[in-house]
């Protein structure tokens, strides 16, 4: 147990240098993903820009989506993707913080009703929290809420550990996170959720998370991401086996 303690501290030093020199190296501080990379505002993928209708495009026409609509900072290839696995599994504090930043302008874009708007991070089982010591989209929800001035409100829990969605194939990621989460007994009519997270792969957690918010009465779910993997690539490699090849 005292590992923990330590080891958080560590990553906090070491975090500091490590998000800074990244962030230099990467692109000069001025990542600017989404610039000329349209997206589709259902599922997030990235398309051309006359591929997409009001109902969606290609790869999610026929899929069910329970959100209203989705906003990302760019696609999940580098050098976005790397610093979503270093929030992930290395110094996630501060990249948290950093990556935060990058998401809250798209999310100020929107237009809201202020005072009737939350921030909702995925929620995460307590274990999974304890072997990695915090909730990534906790951290990014943080930030965002200390940038666009919107409340932070735990609203799901997770209440079935499950294996990570990136341990999944596909075709069984609905299933292993179905009932996994559980909604907390408030009535959510009226309001916009922002439902943040990391990555969407195959959408299957954030689509069950929306169902719970549903059950609470909202009916406007706005999700909001890093990073969305390409649909094309439904077995893109698994986000954990890419911290052991990702660039040092
Ligand atoms: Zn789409």
């Amino acid at each position: 147990m005292l590992g923990y303690p330590i080891k958080r501290i560590c990553t906090q030093l070491l975090g500091d240098m490590h998000v800074r020199d990244w962030y230099a190296a990467e692109d000069d501080g001025r990542y600017l993903p989404d610039t000329c990379r349209p997206y589709c505002t259902r599922c997030g993928a990235s398309i051309g820009s006359e591929a997409v209708t009001k109902k969606g495009c290609a790869f999610c026409l026929n899929h069910p989506i329970h959100w209203q609509r989705i906003i990302r900072v760019g696609a999940y290839e580098p050098p976005l993707s790397h610093w979503v696995l270093n929030l992930k599994f290395h110094h996630g504090w501060r990249w948290g913080q950093m990556l935060g930043e990058l998401l809250s302008p798209h999310i100020a874009k929107l237009d809201m009703d202020v005072d009737r708007t939350v921030l909702c991070p995925v929620p995460m089982h307590w274990y999974r929290r304890w072997e990695r010591g915090y909730n990534q989209a906790q951290l990014i929800a943080d930030q965002v809420s200390r940038q666009v001035h919107l409340p932070v409100m735990p609203l799901l829990k997770r209440n079935r550990y499950t294996p990570a969605q990136t341990r999944v194939v596909p075709s069984q990621r609905t299933v292993n996170v179905s009932q996994s989460v559980t909604h907390r007994n408030m009535d959510l009519t009226g309001w916009t959720v922002i439902l943040i997270d990391d990555v969407k792969t195959s959408g299957a957690t954030m689509n069950n998370c929306c169902r719970q918010l549903k059950k609470m009465g909202c009916r406007n779910i706005i999700a909001a991401v890093l990073a969305v993997a390409d649909p094309k690539h439904d077995d893109f490699m698994s986000i954990d086996t890419l911290t052991e090849t990702r660039p040092k």
